[in-house]
């Protein structure tokens, strides 16, 4: 969504909508409409913007590789400022670390983009179906969450169980 800074009063921008994930690129793994609340307030040409969001991800499980849904519901508080004339973004871009600030261009200011990056930055790096997931059998395969397998009580690793089923001949 594009925002005229030219539209957000004195007190403040508060925008509360729903929005379909094709919007940000993400719906590959978001199922159902994002739902954005945010309040945008502008103080001579600086932009703070503070909300949160709320989706439900498609994940797959790193364990068991079962698929899932998990609803994340992220906080934000980004600064922003005019892009200084004659610079590139790419040369502006924060590191890690650094306060979060970001830079507009122009007199419009589009929300899609900080809507993105809090989505993506929300993603598990490592989803699991439960805390307690037990995963595959790295010998046969099988899904222990469902039956347990014979392959032996502690965790093989496939290579060392290759070696000790050669040593049985
Ligand atoms: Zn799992
Ligand atoms: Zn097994």
């Amino acid at each position: 969504m594009l925002v005229k800074l030219k539209d957000i009063p004195e007190e403040g921008l508060h925008l509360r909508y729903k929005e379909n994930p094709e919007q940000f690129s993400v719906s590959e793994y978001v199922n159902k409409d994002i739902e954005i609340d945010t309040h945008i307030i502008k103080s001579a040409d600086a932009l703070f913007i503070n909300g949160s969001i709320e989706a439900e991800l498609r994940m797959e499980c790193s364990r068991c590789l079962k698929v899932f849904t998990v609803t994340i519901n992220p906080n934000f508080s980004v600064n922003y400022m005019p892009l200084p004339k004659g610079s590139d973004e790419d040369e502006l871009e924060l590191g890690k670390g650094d306060m979060e600030i970001g830079f507009y261009k122009g007199d419009t200011f589009d929300i899609d983009d900080l809507i993105k990056e809090q989505i993506v930055l929300s993603i598990p790096m490592q989803p699991l179906c439960s805390l307690s997931c037990k995963g595959i059998c790295p010998v046969c395969g099988q899904n222990l969450n469902i039956k347990e397998c014979n392959c032996g009580q502690e965790n093989i690793n496939p290579q060392f169980a290759a070696l000790k089923n050669l040593l049985k001949k």
